[in-house]
C-alpha cells in the first residue's frame, strides 16, 4: 500500500522541508496551524527512528512551536505522537503532530487518573527501571519496503513482552 507521506509532491499544505524532514498542515486538523512533522524515510513506528532523526525532529518541532507561538498568537502547544493501534496511531507513518493551543479553544486533552494497584506500580517499577536497553543504538535502522509497513505495525502493536 503506498503511504501517502511518502509521496508528497508539491503539496501546498507543507509549511517545512529539509533534506529529511517535512512539515505540513494538517488536511485534517484539531486547530487551525495543527502541523504533521515527520521523517522523509518511511518509518512506522517511533522505535524505528534512528536517534539523530529523533534528536533532530524534536529540534524542528521546537522550532514550529515557536513559530506558531510568535506567527499565530497561540498561547500554547501539545506535542502529541501516536505511537500504535492502541495509542490511536492511523497513518502507517511516524509523525508528531504539533497542535496549537488558546485558552478555552474547546480541546480536551484531559485524561481521567485511575488507581493503580501496589503491586502494579512495584511490577511496573522493577519492569522499567532494570537498566535493560531495550532499542540497541548502534544498530542500523530496520529497512522496510512498502509492503512491510503493516506488518511492522502489527508486530509492534502485538508484540509480546
Ligand atoms: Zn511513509
Amino acid at each position: 500500500m503506498a503511504c501517502q507521506y511518502c509521496n508528497l509532491k508539491n503539496n501546498e499544505l507543507i509549511v517545512y522541508e529539509s533534506d529529511r524532514f517535512i512539515a505540513m498542515l494538517s488536511d485534517n486538523p484539531v486547530t487551525a496551524g495543527h502541523i504533521l512533522l515527520f521523517p522523509k524515510h518511511h518509518y512506522t513506528i517511533f522505535e524505528q527512528v534512528p536517534d539523530d532523526e529523533v534528536s533532530e525532529l524534536f529540534v524542528i518541532a521546537n522550532d514550529l512551536s515557536v513559530k506558531l507561538f510568535e506567527k499565530m498568537k497561540i498561547s500554547g502547544t501539545n506535542l502529541l505522537v501516536n505511537n500504535g493501534v492502541a495509542a490511536g496511531q492511523i497513518a502507517p507513518h511516524f509523525m508528531i503532530n504539533i497542535i496549537p493551543r488558546k485558552e478555552n479553544d474547546g480541546l480536551d486533552f484531559q485524561w481521567p487518573t485511575k488507581p493503580v494497584s501496589d503491586e502494579l506500580m512495584l511490577n511496573a517499577i522493577d519492569k522499567l527501571s532494570s537498566g535493560e536497553q531495550v532499542i540497541n543504538h548502534d544498530e542500523e535502522p530496520v529497512s522496510q519496503d512498502d509492503s512491510d509497513n503493516e506488518n511492522i505495525l502489527i508486530e509492534h502493536v502485538n508484540r509480546i513482552p
